[in-house]
C-alpha cells in the first residue's frame, strides 16, 4: 500500500523513503515525528510548477512546521517564508533565509517584533491594524530605513475553511481590515511617509476545499486594488488543502492557479502555503502501552497524546493511523487514546485496526503540519524528537526534551 511517493508499506513494514520506520524508532524512541525531505521538496515543486504561469513567489508558512532542517531544505529549494512572530522570523533567518524573502504577518505584532523585522530588512509586512502602521512608520524613520513595503490585509467577509477555528476571512473574525479602512489608508498614504503601500493581502482560512471562496474574496480585493495604482503586489495567502483520509481527493492546485492567473495579470503574486507543503511528508510514531476493554470499546492507550498532536482535540481533525507492521486478517474497532488527563485526548475514534498488542507501534499519518509546532509540555510531557529522512539517510534534527529541559526556565 502506497500513501504517497515517500510513505508506503514494503514487505509489510511501513517505510519513509528508503528507511524502515521501525529501525528509526528503535534508536530514537517514541513518540517521534519523522519528516521526509524528498516529499517536502516534491510538494514544493508541485506548487511551484502549478503557479509558474503567475510567476508567483511561494512563502512557506513557518507556523505549519518550523523545524530548522525543513526550513533549510525549503530555503535551498527557493522558498520564501511567511512568519507570524518575531520568533518565526528568527527561525527563518537562522535557517538561512534571505530577509527579503520573508513576509511578516499577524494580527498582534508588537512594536519590538516590528522593529526586529524592519531592522533585519524583511521583504514585506502584512498589516492588519492601523496602530501598527504608526509603529512601522516611526521605526523606519528612526532607523533611517528605506520605505517599508506593506501589504494591507483585507478582511473580505468570506466564510471558508474546514473548521470554524480555521476560518479567518469572515466579517466577525479578528483578522484583516475592512474594505473601508483599507481605502482610507490607501487614499491617505502620505500620512505614513516611511511606508510604501504597494500590496494587498488576504488569507481567508486553512484547508480550503473550494476555489470559489478564494476567488470571491479575490474579487473583492481586486475591486479595491483597481482604484489604487500604487498596488503592484497581491498576496493571496495560504490555505491549499491536503487529503487527510484514505481515498480522499482534493483539487490539485492547477485549477486554482489558472483561475488566479486570469485575474492577476500585471500584478506580482505571492502565496503563503503551509500545510500543502509539509502535512503529508510527516508522521508521528507512537507505541501501544496498554489495552483495555471498557464500556463496549477497545481502547489502545499509546504514548503520544494531545500534547504532541493537538489537531484531533482542537479541530476534530482526522489523522489516519497505520501500524508500522502490517498484518493480514481481521480488524477491530479501536479507540486510540493518549495518556493525558483530558477526555479530549483521543487521537483516533473507532478505527479499524488489526488487533494491537502492547509494544506495537503505530503511525499517525499526515502529521507534518501543525503537529510539532502546536506541541506543548502539558502534563509535564517532554516534547518529542524530530527526525529527518532524506532518501536513505536519516538523522535526529531535534532531540527529545529531557526532564532537565522542563525546569530550564525556573529559578
Ligand atoms: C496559517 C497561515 C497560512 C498558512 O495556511 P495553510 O493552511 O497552512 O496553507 C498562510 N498565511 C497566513 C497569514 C496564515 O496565518
Amino acid at each position: 500500500m502506497v500513501f504517497n511517493t515517500s510513505i508506503r508499506y514494503a514487505d509489510d513494514e511501513l517505510r519513509i523513503d528508503e528507511v524502515d520506520i521501525e529501525s528509526i524508532v528503535r534508536e530514537v524512541g517514541t513518540p517521534a515525528y519523522i519528516y521526509s525531505l524528498p516529499r517536502i521538496r516534491e510538494n514544493f515543486q508541485r506548487l511551484r510548477s502549478a503557479f509558474a504561469p503567475l510567476n508567483a513567489r511561494l512563502h512557506f508558512s513557518v507556523k505549519a512546521n518550523g523545524n530548522l532542517d525543513v526550513l533549510r531544505a525549503l530555503s535551498d529549494a527557493g522558498a520564501g517564508f511567511d512568519c507570524v512572530s518575531g520568533g518565526e522570523i528568527y527561525r527563518a533567518l537562522r535557517a538561512g533565509a534571505a530577509a527579503e524573502a520573508i513576509v511578516f504577518a499577524g494580527v498582534g505584532k508588537t512594536r519590538a517584533e516590528l522593529a526586529y523585522a524592519i531592522t533585519n530588512g524583511v521583504g514585506w509586512i502584512n498589516a492588519e491594524n492601523i496602530g501598527e502602521l504608526d509603529h512601522i512608520d516611526d521605526i523606519a524613520a528612526e532607523r533611517g530605513a528605506k520605505p517599508v513595503l506593506v501589504a494591507l490585509r483585507l478582511n473580505p467577509e468570506v466564510t471558508a475553511g474546514a473548521h470554524p477555528y480555521m476560518a479567518t476571512g469572515h466579517g466577525a473574525a479578528k483578522f484583516g481590515l475592512t474594505a473601508e479602512v483599507v481605502r482610507d489608508v490607501l487614499s491617505n498614504g502620505a500620512r505614513y511617509p516611511n511606508i510604501d503601500f504597494a500590496g494587498l493581502h488576504m488569507h481567508i482560512g486553512s484547508q480550503l476545499s473550494e476555489a470559489s471562496a478564494t476567488l470571491s474574496a479575490l474579487e473583492k480585493l481586486l475591486a479595491l486594488a483597481i482604484d489604487y495604482p500604487q498596488i503592484r503586489a497581491i498576496n493571496v495567502g495560504g490555505g491549499l488543502p491536503v487529503a487527510y483520509r484514505f481515498g480522499e481527493k482534493v483539487a490539485p492546485p492547477d485549477r486554482l492557479a489558472s483561475e488566479l492567473a486570469r485575474r492577476l495579470d500585471g500584478y506580482d503574486v505571492l502565496l503563503e502555503p503551509g500545510r500543502a507543503i509539509v502535512a503529508d511528508a510527516g508522521l508521528l510514531v507512537a507505541k501501544v502501552l496498554y489495552l483495555k476493554r471498557q464500556a463496549g470499546h477497545n481502547f489502545a492507550i499509546v504514548d503520544a497524546s494531545m500534547a504532541e498532536m493537538i489537531r484531533p482535540a482542537l479541530y476534530g481533525a482526522h489523522h489516519e493511523i497505520a501500524p508500522l507492521r502490517r498484518t493480514e486478517g481481521e480488524t477491530v474497532s479501536t479507540q486510540v487514546v493518549g495518556p493525558v488527563c483530558e477526555s479530549a485526548d483521543v487521537l483516533g475514534r473507532d478505527r479499524q485496526l488489526p488487533p494491537l498488542e502492547p509494544g506495537d507501534k503505530v503511525a499517525l499519518l499526515t502529521a507534518g503540519a501543525y503537529g510539532m509546532t502546536m506541541a506543548s509540555n502539558y502534563n509535564a510531557r517532554r516534547r518529542p524528537a524530530e527526525v529527518i529522512v532524506d532518501g536513505d539517510r536519516w538523522w535526529v534534527s531535534r532531540r527529545r526534551e529531557t526532564f532537565e529541559d522542563l525546569l530550564k526556565f525556573e529559578r
